[in-house]
């Protein structure tokens, strides 16, 4: 006999209180989350001090006092992405419907592989998908799932059009001699090289396609390197287009992009992790409105709507790209198969197997904004990023950039220098020096775009607790820390 002792058990009446602490806790900090810095700049050597270097303890500690410790740690030495002034990346503030649905889907812990192990979170996670793709206008009869973000989401889509593409059975022959091509522009994001070198190609396999003065994806050369690889015997496969560039959230001309794809029976995926959701606005641009032209796309739920990370969704066209790319049988799974329409089983449908219940939080806030309250969040976002580019433009000690979707780009120029290619390299170090600056302050937090081999600020707004205050403060908050950083590199007068 066993006498079974299991120390992580929590008795119910314990965790009622823990629970409802936590919840007070949880509750201040997002009622205060105005008034705190955005982050205290603290360095490695810091944090690592707080937290100690002891070997993990033999014996096991009362959870009452740890999850107190646990809250106090993450609550007083965070970056708060949730904070009004926080615009760097494109990291979104989460919904507070997401933490709870958080703690909801950890209690229960469904296992979304297969629909046996959890009928309810498959079905909730199916129906996530299609009002994901009902948003951008994708249609909803595709394929699709939830993964950890628009990397994961784009690799899966990668596959499966890699998959879809080879007319050979490349699953279990691999890559054949005729090097396969890729067409994308370099504003992509960097998850395009991890993927070619992550699944074979190499990242030599990237016709980098030049873009447009508005970073947009050049339609005509496309066209001709396709034709020109085509004549030399290579295998164009797939092209990429993206729905919200990273660094000026530009949108490629999809349209026409989707013309040259058909024309040469090539594989559209657009890259919308961060734009997509946009393409549900009244007043979207035409481009983003035709996402249903590509094979697939990839869309960021932890960006744009506002799910806590890790939310990210692929949708391909039909769900057997997803199936024909990432479907083996094991023996261990006996599959139930005895109705008209097999159940969905979603370990077939991406390169994971012990999946996470990711659709909860995503689904609560598609439901408790519903389209309308979405559509409001995101047009706010741009229309944000729209005042700030304009308040930019009337600093005169600030340059303003690009304003695409809601990415504002602008950079601090002293008023005694001219901005010229003579002093770029000066105005790169002390834009560079201001980032850091502000972002050690901790009042607002930006990050940076690189154009034309300029370093510029770069404020994106994924933030539903943005008001048009924090962008009117920001404009001097940047000039005054250029002043700052500009004194500091005044080389000492000479005595
Ligand atoms: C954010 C982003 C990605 C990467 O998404 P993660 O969720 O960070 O993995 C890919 N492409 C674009 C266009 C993005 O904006």
């Amino acid at each position: 006999m066993v006498k079974r002792y299991s120390s992580l058990e929590i008795d119910p009446e314990l965790f009622k209180t823990l629970g409802h602490r936590l919840t007070d806790q949880i509750a201040g900090f997002l009622s205060t989350i105005r008034t705190r810095p955005v982050t205290r700049g603290e360095s490695p050597e810091e944090i690592r001090k707080i937290l100690g270097n002891s070997s993990l303890p033999e014996k096991g500690r009362d959870v009452s006092t740890l999850l107190d410790d646990a809250a106090q740690l993450m609550l007083e030495h965070s970056l708060l992405n949730g904070h009004p002034g926080f615009f760097g990346y494109i990291t979104s503030s989460a919904a507070p419907i997401g933490a709870l649905s958080e703690f909801l889907t950890a209690a229960v812990n469904p296992n979304v592989a297969l629909f046996h192990l959890a009928p309810i979170a498959t079905e909730i996670e199916a129906q996530t998908v299609r009002w994901i793709a009902e948003l951008i206008g994708y249609p909803t009869e595709c394929g699709g799932l939830l993964v950890s973000g628009g990397n994961m989401a784009n690799f899966v889509c990668f596959l499966a059009a890699r998959k879809a593409s080879a007319d050979w059975d490349i699953r279990s022959l691999g890559l054949r001699r005729e090097p396969l091509r890729i067409y994308t522009s370099k504003e992509t994001h960097t998850w395009i090289e991890k993927a070619a070198d992550m699944f074979g190609l190499g990242t030599q396999a990237i016709r980098w396609i030049a873009t447009d003065k508005n970073l947009r994806m050049d339609a005509g050369d496309l066209e001709e390197q396709i034709s020109k690889d085509s004549k030399a015997g290579d295998q164009p496969f797939l092209v990429i287009g993206t729905a919200g560039t990273t660094g000026t959230g530009a949108i490629d001309p999809i349209r026409e992009i989707s013309r040259i794809c058909k024309d040469n029976k090539l594989w559209l995926h657009v890259d919308g992790a961060y734009g997509a959701l946009a393409a549900s606005l009244p007043d979207a641009d035409e481009d983003l409105r035709s996402l249903e032209l590509a094979d697939s796309v990839a869309v960021d739920p932890h960006k744009w709507l506002y799910a806590p990370l890790e939310a990210g969704c692929a949708l391909v066209r039909r769900p057997e790209f997803l199936t024909d790319a990432f479907s083996f049988h094991p023996p261990y799974y006996r599959l139930q198969d005895d109705g008209e329409k097999p159940p969905l089983n979603y370990f077939e449908y991406g390169p994971q197997n012990s999946r996470g219940f990711r659709a909860l939080k995503v689904w609560m806030s598609l439901l408790s904004a519903g389209r309308e309250g979405l559509v409001g969040m995101i047009s706010d976002d741009i229309a944000l990023a729209e005042e700030l580019y304009r308040a930019v433009a009337r600093h005169s000690e600030l340059q303003a950039f690009t304003r695409g979707l809601s990415i504002a780009t602008f950079r601090y120029v002293p008023s005694e220098i001219r901005p010229g290619p003579d002093n770029d390299g000066l105005l790169n170090e002390l834009n560079e020096r201001t980032l850091a600056r502000i972002q050690k302050e901790g009042r607002v937090f930006l990050s940076n775009a690189v154009i034309d081999g300029k370093f510029l600020l770069r404020a994106c707004i994924v933030n539903f607790r943005t008001t048009s205050r924090e962008i009117a403060e920001l404009p001097e908050i940047v000039a005054g820390a250029g002043r700052m950083v500009f004194e500091e590199m005044r080389p000492a007068p000479v005595s």
